[in-house]
């Protein structure tokens, strides 16, 4: 119903839509209508309402993360074309996970304004906030993909996310592997990938991305760690249209993998990446490893080349540092 709303009062951007045209096309009363203007004027649209003239949507919506605004946006075919929305849940990889069990449609979306439980790798804690950044699962069903190319489709994502990052302005976003995207040495975002396989065939992928957009300041614990698009670029950004743009570029990149041409995705990763020819020490339930961090292999595994000259393939990290 408030699509319908939003609708008309798009479609008449900066005019006065009369609250009879819109009792008629909802079939509701004239409260009812001013019960859902004011809803939306809660989310932040410019609704001006004149007595016995109606309503006019004074500007488009700026900085309203509802499905309404990104598929307004929207350039895909089928990244986002579905979304589940929710103003607070305990996690957005969650939700998709419980969606995924249920015979979701390919591309479904899953985004929330606030995360109780938002999780990183091993289940760290990735901070939340309600109404300021960006929370996303994408559900990705191949039709026939091997599951070695999950690490691609983790790639293909912090790329995108890079490649979006540069149209709001910021140009030096780097890649830390495997799934950090930092700028300036501080973490904007965070690509989860959890994926479903039978006798090496990818069933099913969830594709969660967190994005610190609109924070103005970071809370203490994450003070010299991470960073905002807003705290870089020092303007509030858009983030329906970020969303929309990550999508086009994350359905770009996952075509090139079903495509078989990883190779690109690969080549793409790398000239956005920060953590090759660096020192690092990485920390998994392997042990440690130090060495200089030399190269990629054709999965996308970290070859780590030791002081004893030996190289070492480092397929998950608890933690990667630069030392
Ligand atoms: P690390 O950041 O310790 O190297 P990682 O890169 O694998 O590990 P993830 O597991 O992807 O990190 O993300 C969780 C970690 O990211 C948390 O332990 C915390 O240090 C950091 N973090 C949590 N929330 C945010 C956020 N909103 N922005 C930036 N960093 C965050």
């Amino acid at each position: 119903m408030n699509e319908v709303i939003l609708d008309e009062l798009y479609k008449n951007l900066g005019k006065y839509v009369t609250s009879d045209n819109m009792c008629k096309r909802l079939n509701i009363s004239r409260i009812a209508v001013w019960n859902r203007i004011k809803g939306l004027q809660k989310l932040g649209y410019k609704i001006e309402a004149k007595r016995s003239v109606g309503y006019r949507l004074a500007e488009e919506g700026k900085d309203i993360l509802i499905p309404y605004e990104i598929k307004r946006r929207l350039n895909t075919k089928m990244f986002g074309r579905e979304i589940e929305y929710f103003r607070l849940t305990s996690s957005t990889m969650d939700e998709a996970q419980y969606l995924t069990e249920k015979e979701c449609p390919h591309g479904l979306l899953v985004i929330s304004e606030e995360q109780t439980n938002g999780r990183g790798r091993q289940k760290r804690k990735w901070l939340s906030p309600q109404g300021l950044n960006i929370y996303a699962s994408l559900i990705y069903k191949p039709t026939s993909m091997s599951a070695v190319k999950s690490i691609a489709l983790m790639f293909a994502t912090s790329i995108a996310i890079v490649e979006a990052l540069s149209d709001v302005g910021i140009d030096n976003a780097a890649i830390k592997w495997p799934n950090d995207v930092m700028v300036n040495k501080k973490k904007i975002a965070g690509v989860l990938l959890e994926t479903k396989s039978e006798s090496g065939i990818l069933k099913s992928a969830i594709v969660g991305f967190g994005i610190n957009a609109n924070m103005e300041s970071i809370p203490d614990e994450l003070q010299d760690t991470a960073t905002s698009v807003m705290m870089e670029i020092g303007e509030k950004v858009d983030r329906a249209t970020l969303l929309s743009n990550i999508l086009y570029y994350m359905e770009n990149m996952f075509r090139l993998i079903e495509e078989d041409k990883d190779d690109k995705v690969f080549e793409l990763w790398k000239k956005y990446d920060m953590t090759i020819g660096k020192r690092v020490k990485i920390i998994s339930s392997d042990g440690e490893v130090e060495g200089v961090a030399s190269d990629i292999d054709e999965q996308g595994f970290l070859l780590v080349k030791t002081d004893d000259g030996s190289v070492r393939r480092v397929v998950t990290a608890d933690s990667l540092r630069f030392v």
